[in-house]
């Protein structure tokens, strides 16, 4: 029976009793119907040819209705049967819609990821790609790897490690194991760092044995080591060999997203070069490169021959550019908080650095949240990368407790000195706005709190006498914009609190890993109200969930129609930004930076993303 019959034949019965009644089917739905004629549903339509009662049906595929089999009357079908039917086709149609939402997302993320590879120019344009990674001189101890692959395999799954590549190094779950010197192992020891964290478990061994490698582990785990501690035995390894010369290096060059960070990052490295000298090794010299500060503090470093550069990307920029510093002999990169550096559109300026590299390098990433389109695009930068992801990527630390609280925009203010008694100092306060930060720090230090504040609008010296006097507990508290949120190690933060929601969610998971680091519990207090976006509120939703933290009514109450679809495939939530609570379909960040490119086209002023912060 063909369309037109049958609706004739449809209308003849309606007239005559309401039971043999079929439902209007939209153009909209027709259509949809038509599209997944091809894929599953197809299989169920032929299996209800076969059902008694609706053979009648199989005339053309064209018109196949697969409501309507269902809707006409049955009389040899029990009213269950029928019921069951119904179900089953229900679930195949929304199964091929998860089919098509699957395959659209991997269109778009494909679609964003083949922009442009993150490669210099020079090796682009000259077509160099390396196949093999970096050798060096270190090996796993010999009993740890005739303990099988199983065995490793094991110990990573005790750990929570995942890996991801090819011949993967064992994870070493002691640092004597890695052949660090006994002055590095007493360095730690001090530090009371005396067994390796995960990351450090697998990521060290990686690194040492000259691999590429993308680094995901929560906030406050421990990643600066990873790759801290291999560049340094890599350096006395080659002074050793032959001592650096004037003007020679440096080895190996660490990008930092903000001055703070390469600054904390510094004094990290500093400190094993400094224990390492004093037990007889040969000096290592570490230049710190970061806007804000006299450049011929870095000059006096290079000049001598320098090791290790540590560096914000604009500091470095003007010093390649002025060539005042070159890579020719640089052979280890390292970009911390890595995600985040590409976020906040420093991606030209890191294509550009890459270009002053002569030969291969050894490239590192590391990050707590690496959405996997960050993860693709670098991925062209690396040979033969090897991944290790600690607890999924983007998740916040399990350490801190997470409370959200629904404050009015005009009683924040008050609200936050109630809010500062819920636990003892330090505490740090977090606005998006410079403005905001002023308005907090002067409403605090007129209610008598020890308070201090940072951010890009203040010059260097007042941030960084700011850090100083809150890390060596000289104030109480420190309000701050995003510049202090990334990275940075303060000790024993005992509560986060967060003025306002950050517009994303990564932001967020970094604010609050400012506390309930190594292994201590922290406190996240976040206001949020009217004025949130609501995919950011769904993404935090989603992110209390995972966390298994206390969601708020309100927050609770918030549907999205793309919830149903968060826990498709391998990917949570979205693939673009990592947020959990939307997919990449309905990603705002994929949506404003199209907007924003499309805006831009024309104009090469790629810097209007406001990098002036950092
Ligand atoms: P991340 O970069 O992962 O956020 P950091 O490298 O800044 O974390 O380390 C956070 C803190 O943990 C630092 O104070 C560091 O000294 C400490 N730490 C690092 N590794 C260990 C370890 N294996 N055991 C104990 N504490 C550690
Ligand atoms: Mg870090």
């Amino acid at each position: 029976m063909d369309r037109k019959e049958r609706h004739r034949h449809e209308q003849k019965n309606s007239s005559d009793s309401d039971d043999n009644y079929v439902p209007y089917v939209p153009v909209k739905q027709r259509k949809l119907q038509k599209l997944q004629k091809l894929g599953r549903v197809i299989q169920i339509q032929d299996e209800n040819r076969k059902l008694p009662g609706s053979s009648e049906n199989s005339g053309n595929e064209e018109d196949w209705d697969p409501l309507a089999p269902l809707a006409k009357s049955r009389p040899d079908v029990s009213l269950l049967d029928q019921h069951n039917d119904l179900i089953k086709l229900a679930e195949a149609q929304q199964e091929s819609k998860l089919e098509k939402q699957l395959k659209e997302e991997e269109e778009i993320l494909a679609s964003v990821a083949r922009e442009r590879a993150l490669m210099g120019v020079a090796e682009l344009a000259k077509g160099i790609q390396y196949e093999h990674p970096i050798k060096t001189g270190w090996h796993p101890p010999h009993w740890v790897l005739e303990k099988g692959k199983s065995y490793h395999q094991r110990t990573r799954r005790k750990m929570m490690i995942l890996v991801e590549g090819e011949e993967l190094p064992p994870p070493l779950t002691r640092f004597i194991d890695m052949k660090f010197p006994p002055t590095i192992i007493r360095a730690l020891r001090k530090r009371d760092i005396i067994i390796p964290t995960p990351i450090q478990a697998q990521g060290l061994p990686t690194v040492l044995s000259g691999r590429d490698m993308i680094g995901i582990a929560f906030t406050g785990s421990g990643k600066t080591l990873v790759f801290a501690l291999p560049i340094i035995m890599f350096c006395l390894e080659q002074e050793v060999k032959m001592p650096f010369i004037r003007d020679e290096g440096p080895y190996g060059l660490i990008i930092c997203p903000s001055r703070e960070l390469a600054k904390q990052t510094h004094e990290v490295i500093q400190y094993f070069c400094t224990e390492l000298l004093e037990s007889g090794f040969p000096e290592l010299r570490v230049c710190l490169a970061i806007g804000g500060e006299p450049v011929t503090n870095a000059m006096s470093v290079i000049h001598r021959g320098v090791h290790i550069a540590v560096a914000t990307p604009g500091r470095l920029m003007d010093l390649l550019d002025k060539k005042k510093m070159h890579l020719d002999t640089c052979r280890y990169l390292c970009m911390d908080e890595a995600d985040r550096m590409i976020d906040l559109g420093f991606e030209e300026d890191v294509r550009t650095i890459f270009s002053f590299f002569k030969g291969q390098r050894q490239t590192l990433l590391f990050s707590a949240t690496m959405p996997k389109k960050i993860q693709n695009f670098a991925r062209s930068a690396l040979v033969k990368p090897i991944t290790v992801n600690v607890g999924r990527a983007g998740a916040a630390s399990m350490e801190v407790i997470q409370e959200v609280e629904y404050v009015k925009q005009e009683a924040r203010m008050v609200y936050l000195l109630s809010c500062l008694q819920k636990t003892p100092p330090p505490v740090l306060i977090f606005a998006e706005k410079k403005q905001d930060v002023d308005a907090i720090h002067e409403y605090l230090l007129l209610k008598g709190v020890e308070a201090v504040a940072i951010h890009g609008g203040k010059d260097q010296e007042e941030r960084t006498r700011g850090v100083k006097a809150f890390k060596n507990h000289e104030k109480d508290v420190l309000v701050a914009t995003d510049v202090a949120s990334k990275g940075l190690d303060f000790p024993d933060i005992k509560h986060v609190i967060n003025y306002d929601m950050p517009e994303d969610i990564e932001n967020y998971v970094h604010r609050i890993g400012r506390t309930g680091r190594s292994g201590k519990t922290g406190v996240a207090t976040t206001f949020i109200n009217k004025t949130c976006q609501e995919s950011v509120l769904l993404d935090l939703k989603h992110l209390l969930l995972e966390a298994k933290q206390k969601v708020p009514p309100f927050l609770d109450a918030l549907q999205s129609e793309s919830e149903k679809y968060l826990d498709l495939g391998d990917e949570r939530g979205c693939s673009f930004c990592g947020g959990l609570g939307h997919r990449i379909t309905d990603c705002p960040k994929l949506e404003a930076m199209q907007h924003k490119q499309a805006s831009n086209i024309g104009r090469k002023d790629y810097l209007a993303f406001g990098t002036s912060d950092y």
